[in-house]
């Protein structure tokens, strides 16, 4: 891990700011495009909301879906391309059911995927009424992020450790800034419309599964099952405007109880460890150039629950809008 203080100052064409998912994509991508690129952070790694998403491929709490659609769409294929031709980034192609209590009609962004279907009713576990069934991609955190970091440092990026104040602070240090700072924002913009969606997952050692199973609309909360190399992700909350990032042990079985509805196997899976995310939400993911005193800023933050599935697309938005304005 290469993220470490440092008082030294090298040509930097572009300042990024955090070291999440959104952050670290970002920066890989004007790398990519040739600019010198220092990426600092408050936090890198655990300390970051991204370390904590299950986190797999799908558009969820992110707006507008007109919007989301087409970066989700760029980000699936990247993910594609990883799980195919790059295991060392702990990316990996998974079968997906979504189930309903009822129908539900194909959400927004099926047409892009290669195999939506939907699943027959007698296919399903008892008691629900309709199921979608596509590929996603799981992106295991624990491997990707680390990844992430060695691509930037291998591309000549640079990763800092430093909380910046606001974004005068920053446009001091460099003219040129990307704002990846997730739920950062709020004070650093600062943005007033940014606030959380705490989610706690459990994390199970993994019984023999394989499949990622999504359901929300059964009761009881957003339910998912995200099975990793070495466990399996259990969701979970979507608590509005809570910032406790401490675990509630009497949240625990109620998501345990809710997944093994899907997959009984899982009700009595050792648990490995709790956790739990502030997902940065808005209103409308913010990816927008700002003019300022000092240079300019591109933002690129607010990805709520989806800050994953959106990465590679917002990231080469973010980069463009820099690059080509
Ligand atoms: C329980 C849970 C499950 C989830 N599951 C999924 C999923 O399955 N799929 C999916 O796509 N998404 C999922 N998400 C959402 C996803 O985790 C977020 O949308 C995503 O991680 C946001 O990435 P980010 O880089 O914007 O923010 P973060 O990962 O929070 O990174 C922000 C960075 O900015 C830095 N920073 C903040 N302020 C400052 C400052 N003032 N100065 C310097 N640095 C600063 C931080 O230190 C950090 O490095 C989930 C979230 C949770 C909580």
């Amino acid at each position: 891990m290469a993220a470490r203080p440092s008082e030294q100052s090298t040509a930097t064409d572009v300042l990024v700011l955090g070291g999440g998912v959104a952050g670290l994509s970002t920066a890989l991508c004007l790398l990519q495009a040739g600019r010198r690129v220092r990426v600092a952070a408050r936090a890198y790694l655990a300390g970051t909301t991204s370390a904590v998403a299950a986190a797999f491929w799908y558009p969820y709490r992110a707006y507008p879906e007109a919007m989301v659609a087409p970066w989700a769409r760029a980000s699936y294929e990247r993910f594609a391309e990883l799980a195919r031709a790059a295991p060392e980034a702990g990316v990996t192609r998974r079968d997906t059911i979504e189930v309903f209590p009822q129908f539900a009609p194909p959400p927004a962004w099926a047409s892009d995927l290669p195999d939506f279907e939907f699943v027959p009713t007698a296919a399903l576990p008892p008691g629900y009424g309709a199921g979608h069934r596509f590929t996603s991609y799981v992106v295991e955190t624990p491997i990707y992020l680390p990844w992430l970091m060695r691509q930037v440092e291998a591309a000549g990026g640079e990763l800092r450790v430093h909380a910046y104040a606001d974004l005068d602070e920053a446009l001091r240090d460099c003219p040129r800034v990307v704002d990846c700072t997730g739920l950062g924002a709020r004070e650093l913009v600062p943005d007033p419309s940014v606030y959380a969606v705490r989610g706690q997952v459990v994390r199970v050692r993994n019984p023999g599964l394989s499949r990622v199973w999504i359901d929300e609309y059964s009761g009881g909360g957003i339910t998912y099952i995200v099975p990793r190399s070495h466990d399996v992700v259990l969701g979970g909350t979507a608590d509005e405007r809570e910032e406790d990032t401490t675990p509630d042990p009497a949240r625990t079985p109620g998501i345990i109880a809710r997944c093994a509805r899907l997959e009984p196997a899982l009700a009595g899976a050792e648990i490995v460890s709790v956790a739990v995310g502030l997902r940065p939400a808005r209103p409308a993911v913010r990816l927008e150039l700002e003019a300022r005193p000092g240079g300019v800023v591109v933002h690129n933050y607010g990805h709520g629950g989806a800050g994953v599935t959106l990465s590679w697309g917002c990231a080469a938005a973010a980069a463009h809008l820099l690059l080509h304005t």
